[in-house]
């Protein structure tokens, strides 16, 4: 599987700072504290890849890793910073806000952005102002999206189809093709959803 050959390409703190790049690539989105991080290491099953991206003054930052054999790679991954973390000073929300909603609508090489959402709140305002930002390119089939419904293990049985039927639910207003749009319940400890998540992300990168 490309999987075991992730590696970290490079940080960006502004859009001008991305390197232009002809790969598909994958756009990572979600709340602080998500599940993001632990999210992209199971994907890359790389414990450590991510981590880049939690050290202090990265947090802010766009992280690219490229991913795939050295000498074929077959994807980049964009760990886009969490966002609604409450601590974060109000103009800085504010810059970053623009900063991704610029990403995401002009970044010509995005092929998909997948978007963890916890399981046990379901979208948020926040999460839906993101996915208003890609959702026109999302609609003309530029890009897909996956939703991973993270820490799922915390939820029994009922409450996860619970939590499943709702966010189908906000992702049916959407109104695009559903071919474009996945959405699984994923966890990192239980591995439910990682297979599929997994295929999902293969799947874009080899079309
Ligand atoms: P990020 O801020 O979105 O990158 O979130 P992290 O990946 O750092 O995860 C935030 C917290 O949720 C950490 O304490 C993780 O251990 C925990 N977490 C992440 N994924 C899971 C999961 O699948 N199940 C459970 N129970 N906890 C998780």
């Amino acid at each position: 599987a490309w999987t075991h050959t992730a590696r970290f390409l490079t940080t960006a703190s502004r859009l001008d700072q991305l390197p232009a790049h002809e790969l598909p690539e994958i756009a990572f989105v979600g709340r602080s504290n998500a599940g993001k991080s632990t999210a992209i290491n199971t994907l890359a099953q790389q414990r450590q890849l991510a981590y880049a991206s939690k050290t202090p003054g990265r947090t802010q930052h766009i992280n690219l890793f490229e991913v795939g054999p050295r000498d074929a790679p077959q994807a980049l991954w964009a760990d886009l910073p969490g966002y609604g973390y409450a601590a974060v000073a109000r103009q800085s929300k504010l810059r970053w806000q623009e900063v991704m909603a610029r990403y995401l609508e002009i970044r010509r090489n995005l092929a998909g952005v997948v978007q963890m959402v916890d399981s046990r709140h379901g979208f948020t305002d926040l999460d839906r102002q993101l996915l208003s930002f890609v959702a026109p390119r999302i609609g003309n089939g530029e890009v897909k999206l996956l939703v991973l419904l993270t820490k799922a293990d915390k939820l029994n049985r009922k409450e996860q189809a619970e939590s499943l039927r709702r966010a189908q639910a906000v992702l049916a207003e959407l109104s695009t093709d559903e071919a474009d749009i996945g959405i699984t319940l994923f966890s990192s400890l239980s591995r439910l959803g990682v297979g599929d998540a997994a295929e999902t992300l293969q799947h874009w990168a080899s079309q």
